[in-house]
């Protein structure tokens, strides 16, 4: 008989959060429950069919059917540097400024490979996306949290980061428009936080994820718009939630070459790129007409008005009015931490949400709330919430 031990690098993990949370889910729908699930962020619409067809043609072509290069196509790489051009005004050259990922989270999870080991620090912010401190632990560094507050209009203080932390720190993962907080940072924090970086030698890992799911015109910008950005750190880009492509598994790497060189030989040894035809189909993704866009954006802002004032209009409170993401952020009730609140509507209501707290400490007394829905469900959740409050 074998005795299967895991390593301490997972066997000391935290579950995780969204596997807590399916149990719940699959334990409600078991008792027959109509459960309305605002937990998770992952777009119901449908891929634009131009980026199907684009994906269909190429899955048909020989050429596209042995092992891509790791990273990524000429052509994949110049459709990137041209969407950084024309959505943000930002020069990249294709074949030292970009890397496709095989969707975001893995050049996330990869990177502190690259630049920390034992004794370094990887500064994030908290409550964030789960893979930051996950990967810090995965490369034997140690994962710092940055609390993102009502009070610190949820940006980092790095004012507060003891000298010795500091000290040790190599990259820094942050993350705006946010999730889950749906805060978002303009081009003054941007620089801020390349003057910070350059100061203290800290390598700047930004995660872009939503930075095309924004209300209205208030186009969310880039780190490497802003002064010093290039020069301090990378962007993480993913189709995912732009494109309704989550399970197409693309994204990619912008910015300073040095640490996408880094990343990349990473990636050398341990994957072998995304699958040519996937990259055929985010070249047309990116090419994407905003008379496509549009729509979509306007849609997450129908559903955010109705669920941010159907929530408002039965007593919820919010630091503000999402201008971007996909996610509300609300204040659990009082006399609820964010796990009882959850269950409890949940049970009460058969609406499902996120518990603040499993995003990071500093999350707690939050849940958050996707809108993954339709409209006419989030007003029914609406309703069950009131009867359950
Ligand atoms: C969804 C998400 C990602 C990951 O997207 P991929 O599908 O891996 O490209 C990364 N960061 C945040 C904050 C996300 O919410």
């Amino acid at each position: 008989m074998l005795k299967i031990e895991l390593a301490s690098r997972i066997r000391d993990l935290p579950p995780y959060l969204f596997a807590e949370i399916d149990v719940l889910k699959r334990e409600a729908r078991a008792k027959g429950a109509d459960i309305i699930d605002l937990s998770i962020g992952d777009p119901d619409l449908p891929t634009p069919a131009h980026i199907i067809d684009a994906l269909k043609k190429a899955a048909g072509d020989p050429a596209n059917h042995r092992y891509p290069s790791y990273e990524g196509m000429p052509s994949f790489r110049q459709a990137v540097a041209g969407w950084y051009k024309t959505r943000f005004g930002v020069n990249l050259d294709p074949e030292t400024e970009a890397l496709s990922l095989i969707g975001s989270k893995e050049g996330i999870g990869h990177i502190p490979l690259a630049f920390a080991e034992k004794g370094d620090v990887v500064l994030y912010t908290s409550p964030g996306y789960p893979v930051y401190p996950v990967s810090a632990l995965f490369a034997g560094a140690e994962g710092y949290p940055l609390p993102l507050t009502e009070k610190n209009g949820f940006r980092p203080d790095f004012a507060a980061i003891p000298q010795d932390v500091l000290k040790r720190a190599k990259l820094l993962f942050l993350n705006y428009p946010n999730n889950p907080t749906a805060a978002t940072a303009g081009l003054d924090f941007f620089k801020s936080v390349a003057v910070f970086a350059a100061r203290h030698n800290i390598i700047v890992c930004h995660d872009a994820a939503y930075s095309e799911i924004y209300s209205g015109d208030k186009r969310p910008g880039s780190f490497l718009e802003a002064e010093g950005g290039m020069e301090t750190g990378i962007e993480f880009h993913s189709l995912s939630k732009t494109y309704n492509m989550t399970g197409w598994r693309i994204g990619f790497a912008v910015g300073n070459r040095h640490v996408l060189a880094g990343l990349g030989k990473i990636k050398t040894n341990l994957d072998s790129g995304v699958f040519q035809a996937v990259q055929e189909a985010g070249v047309a993704a990116l090419h994407t007409d905003d008379s496509v866009l549009a729509p979509i954006r306007k849609t997450y802002e129908e559903r955010r008005d109705a669920l941010y004032n159907g929530l408002k209009g039965i007593g919820f409170e919010f630091s503000a009015r999402p201008e971007a993401t996909f996610y509300l952020w609300a204040k659990c009730p009082r006399g609820f931490d964010s796990r009882a609140f959850t269950r409890h509507l949940l049970e009460k209501a058969g609406v499902l949400g996120t518990p603040g707290v499993g995003f990071g400490a500093p999350g707690e007394g939050y849940i958050r709330f996707a809108l993954t829905v339709p409209v006419a469900r989030i007003e029914e959740a609406v309703a069950r919430i009131k009867g359950a409050l």
